[in-house]
């Protein structure tokens, strides 16, 4: 299985993604954990990329790109993974689309979870509190939905006219969002509940 979950920050991409991980014993990649690997490393690319995010900007295409390059040339990514904020904007959409193409990986699915903003807002205030992280900071957070609104948001449309977006209620308990998306993925009806 190999799919992208698309979010706003605090949609449950995350949460969701590490369920599904476990379910299928597939990859579980995030861009942005890889990001805070790298910034708590202390690595030149660690360095330059925390002040972009701490700002709750985009950090560069061609960053991610290698970052995301390397990580799929590893044995473990052969079984399927489930992207986690990657892609962000329409290039890294392309530069997905290549990638997989080169490597004869195709995606199976690409759900996006909607949540309404209010809700967000909300989730990320209680990450805040719970995890202190930097970019969860309210101010920061708008940038963050401002920059998902302007970039990201396109993303989704992207998909939809290649027919490949399934749109997934991200409201509810942890159990029955975990069961909507399994109801959207090709091939798993039999695993609900299951
Ligand atoms: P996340 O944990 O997915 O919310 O990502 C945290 C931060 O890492 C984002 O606000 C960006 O600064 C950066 N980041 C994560 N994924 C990407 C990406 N695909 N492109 C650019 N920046 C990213």
């Amino acid at each position: 299985m190999r799919l992208v979950l698309l979010g706003a920050p605090g949609s449950g991409k995350g949460t969701q993604a590490a369920r599904l991980k476990d379910r299928f014993g597939i990859l579980h990649i995030s861009t942005g954990d890889l990001l805070r690997a790298e910034v708590k490393a202390g690595t030149e690319l660690g360095l330059k990329a925390k002040a972009v995010m701490d700002a709750g900007n985009l950090v560069a295409d061609d960053i991610l790109l290698g970052m995301l390059e390397a990580r799929l040339a590893q044995p473990d990514a052969a079984r399927g993974f489930i992207l986690d904020g990657y892609p962000r904007n329409l290039v890294q959409a392309d530069a997905l689309a290549s990638l997989l193409q080169r490597i004869g990986q195709p995606l199976d699915a690409v759900v996006k979870l909607e949540v309404p903003g209010e809700t967000i807002i909300g989730r990320c205030e209680i990450r805040f509190a719970k995890e202190h992280r930097a970019d969860d900071n309210p101010e920061t957070v708008k940038k963050r939905l401002e920059i998902y609104a302007e970039q990201t948001a396109p993303v989704a449309n992207f998909y939809a006219q290649k027919g490949e977006l399934k749109i997934v209620n991200g409201v509810g308990e942890l159990d029955e969002v975990t069961d909507r998306i399994l109801a959207v993925l090709p091939g798993t009806s039999a695993a609900i509940n299951g």
